[in-house]
């Protein structure tokens, strides 16, 4: 009997879920398949990796709820091309259905099972569904990217109409007869046979975040110090769409405008990455591809273990260590000293940050990285050179959040400053200067 399949990715959710409710309305029984890529687990530290335990878990929890509605849920560890090659020669597929993934491996990997599934005869169907505008449908009049984020944000909110936030049903589809069975299917890989071991970090949980926290969200948000959470701690679940970006949305809109901005933000750099592949390996600014950046790898090692001397970098990067978690503006005085004050390539901290954060996106990071460096994306002034002090003084007033990470801040054991601030400034403005006139406009 024809079947069509559901591939998950970084949806892992059965509620309000794009490409899920089109299959289930395809009228055919679908059979939902998630794929452990090696072409990525084989680049992640084995055996402790937090982010693939949070996902094996995910797709244990889809599989059950899956078998208990009448269905069966499919999951294999290999190379995607090659586990389609398998699925369409062993069963009758009638087509395949996803959502879509806008990084650029993501797109390669894409036309790939495309192609096969082309050659085969199966439809495949990708569909929008973790950002509200994707690709070309914000631009500027003469149809080019926006280069700054406010003449972005204007023209999405004036693109917005009450069906991009509406949720799909795929929940309420997610039932016999529009389920698939294939009692023959192989055992789902667990984490050891894929060569992991269980990894137990701290993931607030999926659901929406509370009325109080996103009313208050503009004003606690940069306030590091707070002993509850001041931002909603939703990001590794926007990453693997355990969160429906919709929901999350409709609660910004109707209750916080600032929250509303900050993930029109996300949208935005998936946006600029579907367009610009290239981000991750160069600067977005041509004049800024050759700034001659020290690069010195123990002042690195002093940055990634938090013993730069400078406190709030060395609590944030403390956090991150610990928790796979650092507050956004934890991120960008991070990343700002690493690329100003040690004059640091903003590659080398973006994949530390890749390495660490359970969130890691690599839009989001990436886009994030070269807008603190200035490096060209959204248009930031690449002589921006932020005080670690001044921004301790302003975020972390009462020190709470440097001392909750530093136990030693104030005795013998914490060292000094590792460069002197204005040094760093002056050293940092000459680096870009020097390769910003280097090039004609
Ligand atoms: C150097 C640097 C690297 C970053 N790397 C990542 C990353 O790899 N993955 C990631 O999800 N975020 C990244 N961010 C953005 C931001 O710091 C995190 O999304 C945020 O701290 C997550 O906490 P939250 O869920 O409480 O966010 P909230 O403040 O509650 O915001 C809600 C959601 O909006 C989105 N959002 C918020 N701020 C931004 C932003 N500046 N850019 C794009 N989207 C945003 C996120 O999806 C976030 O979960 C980075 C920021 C910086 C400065």
């Amino acid at each position: 009997m024809p079947v069509a399949l559901f591939w998950h990715r970084r949806d892992l959710r059965r509620h309000d879920n794009a490409g899920l409710a089109a299959a289930l309305q395809s009228g055919l029984p679908v059979l939902p398949l998630f794929i452990y890529d090696t072409d990525i687990l084989d680049h992640l530290p084995r055996p402790h990796d937090a982010r693939l335990t949070f996902i094996h878990d995910q797709v244990e929890g889809l599989a059950r709820e899956t078998a208990a509605a009448g269905g069966t849920f499919l999951a294999y560890y290999g190379r995607p091309a090659e586990v389609f090659a398998q699925l369409l020669a062993q069963l009758d597929v009638a087509a395949v259905f996803t959502n879509e993934d806008y990084e650029p491996c993501a797109t390669r990997r894409d036309e790939a099972v495309a192609q096969l599934c082309q050659a085969r005869g199966v439809a495949f169907h990708a569909l929008k569904d973790q950002v509200i505008f994707a690709k070309t449908e914000v631009l500027t009049k003469s149809g080019t990217a926006h280069r700054a984020f406010g003449p972005y944000r204007d023209a999405w909110l004036a693109a917005l109409r009450p069906e991009h936030l509406r949720p799909y049903p795929s929940a309420e589809l997610f039932r016999a007869p529009h389920l698939g069975q294939w009692p023959a299917a192989p055992a789902r890989p667990t984490l050891a046979q894929m060569g992991f071991k269980r990894c137990e970090q701290y993931v607030p949980a999926s659901e929406l975040p509370a009325e109080q926290l996103v009313r208050g969200y503009h004003t606690t948000r940069d306030q590091l110090g707070l002993a509850v959470d001041s931002s909603t701690r939703r990001s590794v679940h926007l990453r693997f769409g355990t969160l429906s970006v919709r929901e999350l949305m409709q609660q910004a809109q109707t209750l916080n405008p600032k929250l509303l901005a900050e993930l029109i933000w996300r949208d935005y750099f998936m946006m600029l990455f579907w367009r610009y592949p290239q981000l991750p390996e160069e600067s977005f600014e041509p004049r800024l591809r050759g700034v001659a950046f020290r690069n010195d790898e123990t002042e690195f090692r002093c940055w990634c273990e938090g013993r730069t001397g400078y406190p709030l970098i060395d609590a944030g990067m403390r956090e991150l260590n610990q928790t796979g978690y650092l507050p956004n503006r934890a991120r960008i005085a991070a990343a700002s000293f690493l690329v100003k004050h040690l004059l640091i390539d903003w590659r080398w901290g973006e994949r530390y940050f890749a390495e660490r954060l359970l969130d890691y996106d690599l839009a989001l990071n990436v886009g994030n990285w070269q807008w603190v460096a200035g490096t060209g994306v959204v248009a930031a002034p690449w002589f921006r050179v932020f005080s670690p002090d001044s921004q301790l003084k302003q975020f972390d007033p009462t020190g709470e959040y440097v001392r909750r990470w530093l136990p030693e801040l104030g005795t013998a054991a914490y060292p000094p400053p590792m460069v002197e601030h204005k040094f760093a400034r002056e050293r940092a403005l000459a680096a870009f200067k020097a390769a910003y006139h280097a090039l004609p406009a």
